[in-house]
């Protein structure tokens, strides 16, 4: 027997790969939250250089993928108003999650009197009859992953896949019929120096507020057999430092995002060591109250050092340093 065969036969296709409960900022109010990932099939696309959740894929059926909602629902409780649910993939993608479980769940949702659904999903997958699916049931955000507005670093760096106006268009759709768009943007991409990333992001978000309710900014983590892993293990690829998301974070205005996983780890967004964790607190306290003045008072020895380190990139020809 092939060995993944053997570990698909030990998934239990009922269950989802997680679930959890947090806070989430909700037209402007503190909401509690119930996040669940869900088993598909995975991304059709599967070709981003960052992105390692190929690995999670199974062949998850209509029915599985309802059982795996109902057994994460098991841990809602009446305070929730927003469920989001994941799939390491898109939820509109019907290869993905079939329409009789997509809608099967809407119809739960709106049943449970969920307030705010929240589903990711790249820009091809977004039609008005998809979109019509959601909003019937209930209010819904639809996350894409646009990463950065320029499309040369989208399509070369992390080989996403779509225009930016591929993201217009998709967010228009959504528009049309009163839902919501959240842009994710990617701090950094790999091949960029510090500084050129910070600057990327920032342009992007500033682009990216004109077709989105909400920004979300991602911070690169190394994740496992993807391009981005092989540079890092050759120090070609450092994950951004938090100082820099702390800038990108004050220079956009709100909602703007951020939940920094894996926050001071060797794979994480990080700096010295010492500070990363009063960091990483900080950047989750703004996710919610979206008050920039409390980063102010952070500091740290490192913060002279990623200065420096970003003039030495932008001295040394724009080359990332590690
Ligand atoms: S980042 Fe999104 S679109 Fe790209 S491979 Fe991963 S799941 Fe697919
Ligand atoms: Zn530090």
């Amino acid at each position: 027997m092939a060995r993944s065969e053997r570990s698909e036969r030990k998934l239990d296709l009922t269950k989802p790969v997680t679930v959890w409960r947090s806070q989430d900022l909700v037209d402007g109010c503190e909401t509690a939250s119930l996040t669940m990932i869900l088993r598909t099939v995975g991304c059709r696309w599967n070709r981003c250089t960052m992105c390692g959740y190929a690995g999670e894929g199974a062949p998850a059926s209509a029915e599985d993928l309802v059982a795996q909602f109902e057994n994460a629902m098991q841990r809602s409780s009446p305070e929730v108003g927003v469920v989001k649910i994941y799939t390491s993939g898109s939820f509109l993608d019907p290869q993905e999650m079939p329409v009789a479980a997509r809608d099967e769940i809407l119809r739960r949702l709106e049943a449970a009197g969920i307030r705010r659904l929240v589903i990711e999903t790249r820009p091809e997958y977004v039609t008005d009859e998809r979109v019509e699916a959601c909003l019937s049931h209930l209010q819904t955000e639809f996350a894409v992953g646009l990463e950065t507005s320029n499309d040369l670093i989208r399509e070369h760096v992390i080989r996403k896949g779509f225009s930016f106006q591929d993201f217009v268009d998709a967010s228009e759709a959504v528009h049309r019929q009163g839902g919501r768009v959240k842009a994710y943007l990617l701090l950094k991409p790999p091949l960029l120096s510090e500084g050129e990333a910070m600057r990327d992001a920032v342009a992007s978000a500033r682009a990216a507020r004109e077709h989105a309710e909400i920004l979300s900014l991602n911070l690169c983590n190394v994740q496992r057999n993807t391009v981005v892993e092989r540079m890092w293990e050759r120090g070609q690829f450092r994950p951004p430092w938090l100082w820099s998301a702390l800038e990108i974070l004050k220079s956009v205005p709100g909602p703007f995002v951020c939940d920094p996983v894996g926050a001071g780890t060797r794979r994480g967004p990080h700096n010295c060591g010492q500070c990363d964790s009063a960091i990483a607190e900080a950047i989750r306290a703004h996710a919610l109250d979206q008050d920039v003045s409390a980063f102010d008072k952070l500091d740290c020895a490192c913060k002279a050092t990623w200065l420096d380190m970003m003039n030495l990139e932008e001295n040394s020809f724009g080359t990332p340093l590690v």
